[in-house]
């Protein structure tokens, strides 16, 4: 999935959204694969509209508009709430019988069939399509009735796209717990999108029924699911972020900040995980460094496969940018010992603090330097909405 951004804009400048809102939902319709690009701020979606008017008419584009607004309303949620997207919203959860992650979900053995391939293919390529994000968490929290915050830190951990405001909302919405009511899907609906013909599962009833065909009233387990799966049936997922930051290290040992590689007296520009973006001060002579913050992965663990597609991306796409590992206050003592040409200059640049660019974002709180903004599609549209559709109206107003 590594790729350089000029690919990717040939890819923006060949789509064609027309029939994207009467596709999207089919995991064979017109989708565009570009969110590990948009979430980890290498390809702006501002880019991505401006150059889909100058090709389109605003029929054609405002199906997906629409979508890429759902995006920025999260982005804006998580703005106002903060770490409480973690927790239940509007709303508790309800009918909790499982606290941790299903078995049958974490290894792709829930016997149906596209979900199951849809979680192997999770595993191998960090990519899911996103009705079926909402199958495998409604099965998750409303079939299997497990709590959602330990399937959306699952999924969270292996997607290339991963992105808590997304993630988590998106699970909280699934669950009812940021939304009016639980979503629930039947084998019927499961096979109509996915291009399956799967029958005879144990999704495959009446909608009424579904929410007790896993667990009975008395919250036992059904009998004919007893000898598929495993028991106990759930597991506590985890993901041993020190071990995975070792081994990325040892990996990528030629691209780790060298500090005798830092260029004296020139500013720095802070990538993290949510801003790669290739065009942010490009044309100027800058230290980059691209930072991997301990403290923000304990919080919100990824594989290892998910941070080297980070780094891929950073190196292949920013020219010279070199990595740390370790939090933001480490960063700054390490790059205060920079070396200097001249003694003056040494004794200079102790008296002086370096002068450090980073982008506004939830995850870049605490650094410290000058702030700049990223790119919204409707800077207008600040304030918080209980709801997307609310967001939605006062968005409709700024559309041109
Ligand atoms: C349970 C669940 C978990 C999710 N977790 C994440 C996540 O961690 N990171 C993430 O970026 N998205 C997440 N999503 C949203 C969505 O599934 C992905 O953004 C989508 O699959 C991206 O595929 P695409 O690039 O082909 O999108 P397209 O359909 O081509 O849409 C273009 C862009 O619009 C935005 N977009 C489209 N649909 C949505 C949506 N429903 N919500 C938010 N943005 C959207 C994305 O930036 C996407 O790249 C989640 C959805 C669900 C239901």
């Amino acid at each position: 999935m590594n790729i350089t951004y000029n690919a990717l804009i040939e890819q923006v400048k060949s789509y064609h959204p027309g029939k994207y809102p009467i596709t999207r939902n089919y995991t064979n319709g017109a989708v565009t694969n570009w969110s590990p690009y948009i979430s980890r701020g290498l390809l702006s979606p501002v880019i991505v509209m401006e150059q889909l008017k100058t090709k389109f008419n605003k029929q054609e584009w405002m199906g997906f508009m629409q979508q890429m607004a759902w995006r920025e309303y999260f982005q804006r949620v998580w703005q106002e709430k903060g770490n409480l997207i973690l927790q239940d919203l509007k709303s508790t959860q309800s009918k909790v019988i499982l606290e941790s992650l299903p078995r049958p979900i974490s290894e792709g053995n829930t016997g149906i069939q596209a979900l199951d391939k849809a979680i192997h293919h999770l595993y191998a390529y960090g990519m899911m399509h996103n009705h079926v994000r909402m199958y495998i968490s409604m099965l998750h929290s409303n079939i299997f009735k497990a709590a959602w915050l330990p399937g959306a830190k699952w999924m969270y951990a292996n997607l290339l796209d991963h992105d808590p405001a997304a993630n988590f909302l998106s699970w909280q919405w699934v669950a009812g717990s940021f939304s009016s009511k639980q979503y629930i899907a039947n084998q019927d609906n499961i096979n109509k999108y996915t291009n399956t013909k799967q029958r005879g599962t144990f999704l495959d009833r009446e909608y009424e029924y579904l929410q007790t065909s896993i667990f009975d009233h008395l919250d036992t387990i059904q009998s004919n699911h007893s000898v598929n799966w495993p028991d106990p049936i759930d597991q506590k997922f985890e993901v041993d972020t020190m071990a995975i930051f070792k081994k990325i290290q040892q990996k990528n040992q030629s691209k780790i900040l060298d500090i005798n590689h830092v260029m004296p007296n020139k500013a720095f520009c802070i990538y993290n995980s949510f801003n790669l973006d290739p065009l942010w001060h490009a044309d100027e002579e800058l230290n980059r460094i691209l930072l991997l913050e301990p403290n923000h992965f304990d919080q919100f663990p990824v594989t290892e496969k998910v941070l080297q597609f980070i780094i891929d991306l950073a190196t292949t796409n920013i020219p010279g940018i070199q990595i740390f590992i370790g939090n933001f206050e480490e960063l700054i003592k390490a790059i205060q010992t920079y070396p200097t040409s001249t003694k003056e200059e040494t004794s200079q640049s102790e008296n002086k603090k370096p002068v450090l660019y980073f982008k506004e974002h939830p995850t870049t709180q605490h650094y410290q330097g000058i702030q700049e903004a990223r790119d919204w599609l409707f800077p207008e549209v600040t304030c918080y909405f209980p709801s997307f559709f609310g967001y939605w109206k006062k968005c409709e107003r700024y559309l041109k």
